[in-house]
């Protein structure tokens, strides 16, 4: 994803502009407003059905909505732990990863690629 899209998805702030949805369904997990946009390198596994076995497969995301309380989404679902990462799916579609969440610091990261902004 260019810059240039990247930077039509937020406010002046760095919050999200609009609504965040999954991609596969109508399910919304953010409201407007409550994420903020951050470069950060992590590698997420492909998105993949449960039940699926692809999770060993990853590909390194630049660009992220930091979510700083898990109560902050409207729907969330978590796919599978690992160590201290859970990795966040649709609530609604199981379809996932869009994200994960560290339990050590309790944020939540969701990919721009993995969701759609309306
Ligand atoms: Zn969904």
């Amino acid at each position: 994803m260019s810059t240039n899209i990247i930077d039509t998805k937020k406010d002046a702030e760095g919050k999200n502009k609009s609504k965040i949805y999954c991609t596969f369904c109508p399910s919304k997990m953010l409201n407007a407003g409550a994420a903020r946009l951050i470069n950060m390198e992590f590698a997420l596994p492909y998105i993949h059905s449960k039940g699926e076995d692809k999770a060993n497969q990853s590909e390194v995301i630049l660009n992220y909505w930091l979510v700083e309380n898990m109560y902050t989404f409207e729907n969330i679902g978590v796919s599978h732990t690992v160590d201290n990462i859970k990795y966040l799916a649709c609530a609604d579609c199981d379809r996932g990863p869009v994200g994960w969440h560290d339990l050590s610091t309790q944020k939540s990261y969701i990919a721009l690629c993995r969701v759609k902004h309306e």
